[in-house]
């Protein structure tokens, strides 16, 4: 597997612009436009079949473009009935393992939603699901990261300290920040120098210089309301201060993987390479 050893800049799923849009012609698409990573979206499904992994793999380290993954949306390990919880359970490992198959660096995924009850309850089942999980992939020899990620709505797991925490618990997790998403689940805050620092200082507080220097991250665009966000949108269109939010990540000089969420995909992940290396 292919790692990031600096902040590289990439695409959530296949570049827009690919000719013949698949996965092996975009991650020679991410090459020629000059970014440096590509994240698999496995969002509605495992879309890439055993026999194509290898062959991405390859394709990856040929180019080398780093890639992470998005896991399934339908996940949810706070879900109350065991058969759902087994499910959710399920499909990440089945995200992860064909990861792995991928050359993937980093899995990231939406662990859970609160459905309304105490958050100290709904962290410890989700630590309980991520404790099962890691045991299986620790046995199947599955290295990648595995990520949850700040979630967008108020009413999904994934706050700051949540992350941090469940990263001090294993070995094998660190957080997946989604910039856009802090800002819309916060109704509006973390759109300023001081709140970006913030969480790079909590980050490095709670887990040391070396998550600093393995970020996997999301930014993007987005539309939001008091419940949270509503959609993503591009980075022109919102009021995500991301020329501010560059600056922060090359002051503190992170090292890892920028995800573009944006619907121009590509669009704003050459817009924030490009203003990462102006500033
Ligand atoms: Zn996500």
């Amino acid at each position: 597997m292919l790692k990031p050893t600096k902040l590289l800049f990439g695409p959530s799923g296949i570049p827009l612009s690919t000719p013949e849009r698949n996965t092996l012609n975009g991650i020679a698409q991410v090459k020629k436009l000059g970014l440096g990573s590509m994240e698999l979206a496995f969002t509605h499904s495992i879309n890439i079949k055993e026999e194509l992994a290898r062959e991405v793999k390859k394709t990856a380290e040929s180019n080398e473009i780093v890639l992470t993954c998005h896991g399934q949306y339908f996940i949810n390990l706070n879900a109350q009935e065991k058969e759902k919880l087994d499910a959710s359970i399920k499909r990440v490992l089945d995200a992860a393992r064909r990861a792995q198959e991928c050359g993937v660096w980093s899995l990231t995924f939406h662990a859970a939603y609160y459905l309304n009850q105490d958050k100290t309850k709904v962290y410890d089942k989700v630590k309980q699901a991520f404790k099962e999980i890691l045991k299986t992939m620790k046995n199947e020899g599955i290295t990648l990261w595995l990520r949850p990620e700040t979630g967008g709505k108020q009413a999904q797991f994934g706050e700051l300290n949540e992350l941090i925490k469940l990263s001090q618990e294993f070995e094998q997790v660190l957080p997946c920040i989604d910039w856009a998403h802090h800002h819309a689940r916060s109704g509006g805050k973390f759109n300023t120098k001081k709140e970006f620092e913030f969480i790079l200082e909590e980050i490095e507080k709670g887990l040391g210089k070396e998550a600093l220097q393995n970020m996997h991250c999301h930014c993007e665009g987005v539309e939001y309301n008091s419940t949270g966000e509503k959609n993503h949108v591009n980075l022109e269109q919102s009021d995500m201060n991301y020329k501010e939010l560059v600056k922060v990540w090359k002051d503190f000089k992170i090292k890892g993987v920028i995800t573009s969420e944006s619907p121009n995909i590509e669009g704003d992940a050459l817009l924030m390479k490009k203003f990462y290396e102006l500033s």
